[in-house]
């Protein structure tokens, strides 16, 4: 096990009817920014909790902040909050919202432009952030990390940020969610375990059993959340699993890959394809392109999560990428370039962006312009 240093400061408040607790956990007195999405909660009700919850503080409301978050939306956001003097931010909404909010959350208290912090990191100087999570997926509830995008270069980066000091998570409000971003949201989750595990064998063995048991889960609940999304048990295990996958729990004392994240974002930079959908793609192109370093580990997550117990090592490995790949196919998302309508000029513009950037991905920081390449001939 490598050296590590685990906090996670975020008060997590799970369970049915829990947004109603929300002016409990903001102190007296404070002038709020509370931001959404476009709209979904105005239907499902959240709002109205929300509304009902705050009744006495202060409260400015930011609407519109949309899938994978734009600076440009974002600097207005900052805007309308310096000229309110707010001093505590809510987000209620998915990853996106929640992402843009810890960006907003640093901008009020910078001088210059919110997208040098895109690019430099904001940790420190933050006002206090608290979430109501519509959407399981991005883990950013969680975490303390953010990912916005920039519509005028068709560019998205992360970044890390400030962890939220509480989030509440109803699983209730799941229930309204469309078919396609719950499929997104499973994908998601098990590309973030996945990004923790699928390294170096033998680092931990509770680290790979926690990674393991989330992934497990996701793949034995997820045919049942898409036909039954309102069944509260499957969609609190559902909610948890995003939690977890992406919260330090699962990352102690081992290497991370990230490489399937990274070049994902360039798919929806330059295509606005959804998050996980991008994932779905790369995750099976990068294990055929690198299959014969982790090979190991391919062979334990088959045997673990597949039950492949049969053949070699290589047979085993091809079986647990198709099986994985067909995991995905089975949550309606598209697993191939072709699927999406992504060509060659794609491939080769994200081989010149990477070239550009000098970007070394990965566990070994290997995965350059040109093996992100290779992954993407294998995404074809
Ligand atoms: P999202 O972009 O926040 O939301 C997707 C859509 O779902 C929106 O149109 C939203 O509609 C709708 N929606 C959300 N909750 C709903 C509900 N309960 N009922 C009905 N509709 C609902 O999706 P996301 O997957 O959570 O976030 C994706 C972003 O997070 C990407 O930019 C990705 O790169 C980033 N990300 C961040 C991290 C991290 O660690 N911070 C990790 C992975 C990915 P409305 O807008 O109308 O609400
Ligand atoms: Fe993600």
């Amino acid at each position: 096990m490598e050296n590590f240093i685990f906090q996670n400061p975020t008060k997590l408040i799970f369970g049915k009817g829990m947004i109603g607790q929300l002016a409990k956990e903001i102190p007296a007195g404070k002038r709020i920014l509370v931001t959404f999405g476009g709209g979904s909660v105005r239907k499902n009700g959240v709002y109205d909790q929300v509304k009902e919850a705050l009744k006495g503080f202060e409260v400015t409301e930011f609407w519109g902040i949309e899938a994978n978050p734009k600076i440009e939306t974002l600097r207005k956001a900052i805007e309308l909050g310096k000229e309110k003097k707010v001093d505590y931010l809510l987000a209620v909404g998915g990853g996106s919202v929640i992402d843009g909010t810890k960006l907003i959350s640093a901008g009020i208290l910078y001088e210059g432009d919110a997208w040098d912090l895109v690019l430099k990191g904001c940790e420190k100087h933050t006002l206090p952030l608290g979430t109501v999570l519509t959407l399981p997926a991005t883990g950013s509830e969680m975490n303390s990390g953010a990912v916005i995008s920039r519509k005028e270069t068709a560019e998205k980066y992360p970044f890390y940020s400030n962890y939220p000091v509480f989030s509440i998570l109803d699983p209730t409000v799941t229930y309204t969610l469309p078919p396609y971003q719950v499929a997104c949201g499973i994908a998601d989750t098990f590309v973030h375990v996945m990004e923790q595990y699928m390294t170096t064998p033998g680092q931990s063995r509770l680290m790979d059993r926690w990674a393991e048991g989330i992934v497990h889960t996701l793949i034995e609940i997820a045919p049942e959340v898409l036909r039954k999304q309102d069944n509260y048990e499957l969609m609190s295990e559902f909610m948890l699993c995003a939690t977890m996958g992406l919260n330090g729990f699962v990352a102690m004392g081992v290497r991370q890959d990230w490489a399937t994240h990274m070049i994902g974002h360039e798919l929806t930079a330059l295509h606005g394809l959804t998050h996980g959908a991008t994932l779905a793609i790369v995750l099976p192109g990068l294990w055929r392109t690198l299959k014969q370093k982790k090979m190991a580990k391919l062979v334990q997550y088959g045997e673990r999560i597949w039950h492949i117990d049969q053949g070699t090592d290589e047979e085993r490995a091809d079986k647990a990428i198709q099986k994985t790949e067909e995991f995905f196919k089975s949550l309606g998302l598209p697993t191939r370039l072709g699927d999406a309508g992504i060509g060659e000029e794609t491939i080769l513009e994200i081989q010149k962006r990477f070239t550009q950037r000098q970007v070394a991905f990965g566990e070994d920081q290997d995965v350059t312009a040109e093996i992100a390449g290779q992954i993407l001939e294998n995404c074809k």
